[in-house]
């Protein structure tokens, strides 16, 4: 089981020395902690033969995490033409891959078939598009939407009014066509929800699949060899959260797939996931230095990183523990607003939170950005992403990215052109 919510790793001196190479603000991971979370996640379901986590690149698209994730048995889950190159640099080929697309265009579906990933279907229509564009393989993967069957969450929605996946009248006939057209293995998908905390949620996600798996079988004689429960599952991102107890909810899958799957005399099934927020999340910090303290109708702490670095308190509203280094032990007296230099008022990284009181210079430490962090950054307002560091088990720290420089704002701008334009 993983570990509530994790200290940050360093020490105040130590980010401070870091400062004088890495100006802030980064993001920083710590690779112990990923990989001792990745085979606490493969030891609670050792039970399954061949399981895997496809990790989710979106949720932390660096190649030398994915490198350790490799290390640790991981595949990867794609949906863009950018994340199956990633995956390929690092050397992540082949049924490891898992490409979860929607709305996909056809050089997509081309790259991944050379790739030879697992081609996961969000579309009934999307069989011809894939026959066209790259051809029907041999293993093909449909994504369900079980529409009122399951209840949303905050994140995705409900699923009746998420744009993905089939209906299980589509699914049926799908598998149907598919076999026509020569398919020979088959998968079976759904992702819906995100960030759950609830561990009994994804037992009930597996038994949906399982007994579809079932039915299946029994109405179009496809038997399906891989079932994805999906990604979403949710970190504790307040402190008072707690997390999903893996164990459990791999106890809760293998009692349904013996009641089910097992029953029908289909098993083996190889049971995946394609988790990222889990996998990476609460191992990863912000780290950004405190340029101002403002009063006016609050008092607002303005820090150097801003929602270009961190989206999810902007986006969601969504509550990102804060660490203000050297004051752990302080005491909460003072209520402030934690804000970035956009030009948005949703730039705010903490709203109304108690913390020890904050001179200009202190360091603070956001929490849990090690997965969809950095990666939903975005350069609005002439922000540029930072950098990505990396603790290594040894204690030492390497830059996995440098942080953006306005070159890289200007490089995709002509401005020779621009002298020639009248
Ligand atoms: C985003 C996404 C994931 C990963 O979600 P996490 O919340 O990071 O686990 C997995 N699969 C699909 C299809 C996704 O879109």
């Amino acid at each position: 089981m993983v570990e509530k919510k994790p200290a940050f790793p360093l020490s105040k001196a130590r980010v401070q020395e870091l400062i004088r190479t890495y100006p802030t603000p980064w993001h920083i991971y710590d690779e112990r902690a990923i990989r001792e979370n990745a085979r606490a996640l493969y030891k609670a379901f050792s039970w399954v033969k061949g399981f895997k986590n496809h990790f989710a690149v979106k949720a932390l698209p660096n190649p030398f995490i994915l490198k350790v994730l490799k290390e640790e048995g991981m595949g990867t889950d794609c949906s863009s033409l950018p994340e199956l190159l990633l995956s390929e640099r690092v050397g992540i080929a082949g049924e490891d891959v898992m490409f979860t697309s929607n709305d996909t265009p056809p050089e997509e579906f081309m790259k991944a078939r050379q790739l030879g990933a697992v081609i996961n279907l969000d579309d009934i229509t999307h069989i011809d598009a894939l026959e066209r564009s790259a051809g029907i393989p041999e293993l093909v993967c449909f994504r369900y939407n079980p529409g009122a069957l399951k209840q949303g969450n905050a994140i995705i929605g409900k699923p009746e009014e998420a744009k993905y996946g089939l209906t299980r009248e589509q699914l049926l006939e799908a598998y149907k066509i598919v076999r026509q057209k020569g398919a020979k293995r088959f998968g079976l998908h759904t992702m819906v929800a995100s960030n759950e905390l609830n561990p009994d949620y994804f037992v009930e996600t597996a038994r949906i699949l399982f007994e579809l798996v079932v039915e299946i079988h029994e109405t179009c004689g496809a038997r399906i060899e891989l079932v994805n429960l999906g990604g979403g599952i949710g970190i504790p991102y307040k402190p008072e959260q707690v997390p999903v107890d893996l164990e459990r909810v791999s106890r809760g899958v293998k009692a349904e797939y013996e009641g089910i799957v097992v029953k029908a005399g289909l098993d083996p099934l190889r049971i995946v996931l394609e988790s990222g927020r889990m996998v990476t999340g609460p191992y990863g910090w912000l780290v950004t230095t405190v340029r101002h303290i403002k009063r006016t109708y609050r008092d607002y702490v303005g820090v150097d990183a801003c929602m270009a670095n961190l989206m999810r308190p902007g986006m969601y509203g969504a509550y990102h523990h804060h660490t203000v280094l050297g004051k752990e032990d302080a005491p909460l007296v003072h209520e402030y607003d934690v804000t970035g230099s956009l030009c948005e008022n949703n730039d705010k990284f903490a709203i109304g939170r108690m913390l020890p009181e904050v001179e200009v210079g202190d360091i603070i430490a956001i929490h849990d950005t090690g997965a969809h962090g950095h990666a939903m950054g975005f350069n609005y307002n002439g922000k540029l992403r930072s950098a990505e560091l990396l603790l290594r088990p040894d204690g030492s720290i390497v830059r996995i990215r440098r942080a953006e420089t306005p070159d890289d704002y200007f490089a995709t701008l002509d401005f020779g052109a621009l002298e020639r334009f009248q």
